[in-house]
């Protein structure tokens, strides 16, 4: 995740402009301050376009009809795969699996390659600030296989160094070592390429979990050397319901196929069957044409503006938040400084539950999330039980981050 310093900054009227949820007002009057990014983001006027000129214009069935429309609607389905492949920098469309998000994505591997190559014994490892949804198909593969969970903590300042992920490395030998590119609780961004050479270096497989870093800053499979990446549609400005399963062309072809039925077959007999070549092999069933089509022109949304621009204006917004809610009393940042994170920030406030900050802030206009973020082995290690969470994106201001920190100084005196 490098930024360059010569991009121009970005034009945040003119984006604001191209998502039509930015211009309403919320039920209680005031205009939208959306900083729940982290959780779902929102959807510019093209990606609304793209789908519904699906729909209107030539939606059928994909790879299967011999006519006018069920060719338009593939060649926009494979155009949106070329898409992302652009968008990863990876060398081929046959390693892009369309999925329904990042938790299906990660399913998928676990159910597969987990299955196929761990067993009793066999290591995984993880870090302690991932997502349940990089939590729980590990446990789930353990509990099938008897191979065992094992989690890197955090040190002092909320972070994990080198020297951790090493010794853990050499203490477990994992097979597998799944980690998220950025923290989605903690707003980190972790050093992927460097961990992903120590890994391969101790001969485990990587999986990457891009859901909070595909939104926000650049990737680069081939030059992160990745062997698995996965990401969510709705987070990077696209439909729900669709994700990516990235693979390694050799590993993708190895490994058994996940759910069976059309699609993702070659030939079926009374007997049995043979599987369809990749992407189709992991694709069962009718797929989610529109959203796909509806991420493609997300993704290249995101293109057309620059990830390093996007990067570098969350940084901003996020090191700004962060100082803010540091200046305010009986506020505790639950991260690291801003040099190591993007744009999210989480907190307490002391004696007030998130749950009524967040009732607080939402009367104002400004939408954060509270609770645990599906990382409660996280909050467990750190001794709280909730945080309120405030993640930014393209298309926030530095006002409304005045806005968000005049709320958070209010809670706090008014209820404290
Ligand atoms: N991984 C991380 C880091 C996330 O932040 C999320 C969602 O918040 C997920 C995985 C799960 O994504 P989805 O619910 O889209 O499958």
């Amino acid at each position: 995740m490098t930024q360059s310093v010569s991009n121009p900054p970005l034009d945040v009227a003119k984006i604001r402009a191209d998502f039509p949820v930015l211009q309403t007002r919320t039920p209680s009057g005031q205009p939208l301050i959306y900083l729940d990014n982290a959780a779902s983001t929102q959807h510019p006027n093209c990606v609304l376009d793209a789908m519904n000129t699906c729909y209107r214009e030539y939606y059928s069935n994909v790879h299967r009809g011999i006519h006018a429309l069920s060719e338009a609607s593939t060649e926009a389905y494979e155009k949106a795969r070329q898409q992302v492949a652009d968008f990863l920098c990876a060398t081929s469309t046959h390693e892009v699996i369309f999925t329904a998000g990042t938790t299906a994505a990660i399913n998928t591997v676990a159910r597969t390659w987990g299955d196929q190559n761990l067993s009793a014994g066999d290591v995984i490892l993880l870090l302690i600030s991932e997502h349940h949804a990089n939590i729980v198909p590990w446990h789930q593969l353990a509990e099938r296989t008897g191979c065992k969970v094992e989690f890197i903590s955090l040190d002092d300042d909320y972070l994990i160094t080198d020297d951790a992920v090493a010794s853990a490395l050499q203490n477990h030998q994992p097979k597998l070592f799944a980690f998220g590119a950025a923290s989605n609780t903690l707003g980190t961004e972790y050093p992927v390429q460097r961990w992903t050479t120590m890994a391969h270096d101790a001969g485990a497989t990587v999986l990457i979990d891009a859901a909070q870093a595909a939104p926000h800053a650049p990737i680069d499979v081939t030059q992160w050397d990745a062997d698995f990446l996965v990401f969510s549609g709705h987070k990077v400005c696209g439909p729900t319901g669709i994700g990516v399963l990235w693979g390694r062309e050799d590993l993708l072809d190895q490994m058994p196929p996940f759910l069976g039925g059309g699609g993702m077959i070659q030939t079926v007999t009374t007997e049995g069957f043979t599987t369809h070549a990749l992407p189709e092999k992991f694709e069962a069933g009718t797929p989610p044409i529109v959203e796909a089509i509806g991420l493609g022109a997300a993704v290249e949304y995101l293109q057309s503006i620059g990830l390093e621009n996007i990067h570098q204006h969350e940084r901003a917004l996020g090191a700004k938040a962060d100082a803010g809610l540091r200046d305010i009393d009986g506020v505790r940042v639950i991260g690291p400084t801003p040099e190591h994170k993007g744009g999210i920030n989480s907190f307490t406030v002391e004696g007030i539950h998130a749950h009524d900050v967040s009732q607080f802030l939402d009367s104002r206009g400004v939408a954060v999330r509270a609770g645990h973020h599906c990382t409660m082995p996280l909050h467990h290690a750190l001794n709280v039980t909730a945080t309120s969470r405030a993640s930014c994106y393209l298309y926030n201001t530095m006002e409304e981050v005045d806005v968000f920190l005049q709320a958070v100084a209010d809670v706090r005196n008014r209820f404290a």
